[in-house]
């Protein structure tokens, strides 16, 4: 293989799909169509910013419509372009399947630095996007429902709803046009932080198989691991975050755009994430060690290595020096294909993004299901099911009442119990049992077949068979 020339994004995933697809047993016709991406919407638009016309170039790319409406966020950023939204828009069809979220897969992305204009701009800017799109049905409940992505937020969404509304003021689903809203506007709790929750539940899940550890050399549970994180954007900040103050992982290496903070007895990640807030970087941080090369920390030696930023940034340059015995790709392709074939020869264990961020969109689904319902979840049935459990309890006290000290309760299990779930428990309970599910599925083919040796490879073959199916039920 000619180890010199990097792939596009596109055709890095491709390479990992045909890699999957070689072991499978699709008809040829079939495994072109799931392959190829269906349409990739190009639209050129101007607005008039500080007394003259700008014009940006945006697009929305539908990989795959086997399931609609199709899903996936919407990115801001100087480098998008058609090949990588096509990459992204494939990651997502793929990811749905997985975790079995059922939408199609789609990207969609802007050109822009978004740090180059105040709010009022980026809202006329996103309005007339958003305007863009949804005259197309790109965004729609039914047909295209887009979400938060790199440099976007709750922000952008809300004003992404609030445009398709006013173009569709008789849709009464029109909250589900879109995901990663702000609670106030038809949000569900939990969605900020729900990749980076995801990634922790990942690693939780990868940390019960004591198999699974074996591969990577570890052993043990996520306390006292040491935790290297690229990018403290939204989900590497909040993976980093849980990972440290609820299973006891050690954050010694934080990689920003102005470079690297190292600390062996590990970093504050809430600490450090508000000085980026205040100073619009990592740079003179107390407490670390600053390394201006921020690329070189991604090849220290740590137990777990979590690129959260951009795509391709462990490549054929870097791949062979990295240390980390297992990587948790919390962004979309960080690991370039041919970086993927020099760590799987090194025996490295990769959790790939498809599984690994797949928690977003997992929880978008549930915000989606709450906006078609109309109602937010456990608003029936939790204080019946307090009452419930307070008929149970106050019995339990009332036969017990003469047995002695032996049989009084712990003093805090009676609140415990009789609390029924609020929105945030059933949404956090709904994401990790689709980690785990989803973890089980691809571990089954990684450690059941002779020809699959790698997790991402599994992830690829579990997600096309549920592709694969429903293109079959369809008749295609
Ligand atoms: N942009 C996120 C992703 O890449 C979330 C997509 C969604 O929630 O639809 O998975």
């Amino acid at each position: 293989m000619n180890r010199t020339k990097e792939p596009s994004f596109r055709e890095s995933v491709d390479m990992m799909y045909s890699r999957a697809v070689a072991v499978m047993d699709l008809p040829p016709g079939l495994e072109e169509k799931i392959k190829v991406c269906n349409a990739t919407y190009t639209v050129r638009f101007g607005v008039r910013l500080r007394g003259q016309i700008q014009t940006f170039t945006g697009y929305r790319s539908v990989h795959s419509e086997h399931m609609e409406p199709v899903k996936g966020g919407i990115r801001y950023a100087m480098g998008v372009n058609q090949d990588e939204v096509e990459a992204l828009a494939a990651l997502m069809t793929y990811k749905c399947a997985l975790v079995e979220a059922p939408f199609g897969g789609s990207k969609g992305g802007l050109c822009i630095d978004p740090r180059q204009y105040d709010e009022h701009e980026l809202e006329l800017i996103t309005r007339r996007f958003a305007y863009e799109l949804a005259k197309r049905d790109l965004i729609h409940p039914s047909q295209n429902v887009p979400a938060p992505d790199m440099g976007t937020g709750e922000r952008e969404m809300a004003w992404i709803a609030d445009q398709y509304r006013r173009m569709n003021t008789t849709d009464i689903n029109a909250a589900a046009c879109v995901t990663g809203k702000p609670i106030n506007a038809g949000g569900i709790q939990g969605r900020t932080e729900a990749t980076g929750r995801g990634v922790q539940y990942a690693l939780r899940e990868f940390f019960r198989h004591e198999e699974d550890k074996a591969k990577a050399g570890l052993t043990g549970t996520l306390e006292g691991k040491r935790v290297i994180v690229q990018g403290l954007g939204n989900v590497g900040y909040h993976a980093a975050k849980f990972l440290a103050s609820e299973d006891g992982a050690i954050v010694t290496g934080i990689i920003e755009r102005d470079g690297a903070l190292v600390n062996p007895d590990g970093l504050d990640v809430d600490a450090v994430h508000a000085w980026i807030a205040k100073n619009g970087g990592v740079t003179g941080f107390p407490d670390a060690k600053h390394v201006s090369e921020g690329a070189t920390v991604l090849e220290e030696e740590c137990d777990i290595l979590i690129p959260a930023a951009l795509e391709g940034v462990i490549n054929l340059t870097n791949a062979d020096r990295v240390k980390a015995p297992l990587i948790i790709e919390a962004a979309n392709g960080p690991i370039t294909s041919g970086a993927d074939d020099v760590l799987r020869e090194k025996g490295v264990v990769i959790i790939p993004d498809m599984y690994a961020n797949a928690g977003g969109v997992t929880v978008s689904y549930f915000e989606w299901v709450k906006n078609l319902s109309h109602i937010r979840f456990g608003r029936m049935g939790r204080r019946q099911e307090e009452a419930r459990h307070e008929l149970i309890v106050s019995e339990l006290q009332r036969l017990s009442q003469n047995l002695g000290d032996a049989w009084t309760m712990t003093p805090d299990f009676k609140a415990k119990y009789l609390k029924g779930a609020d929105e945030l428990e059933l949404v956090r309970s709904g994401l990790d049992d689709t980690m785990r599910k989803a973890y089980q599925d691809m571990r089954e083919v990684w450690h059941s077949r002779d020809d699959v040796d790698d997790l991402r490879m599994a992830s690829y073959i579990v997600a096309i068979t549920k592709v694969a199916a429903s293109y079959r039920a369809k008749g295609l």
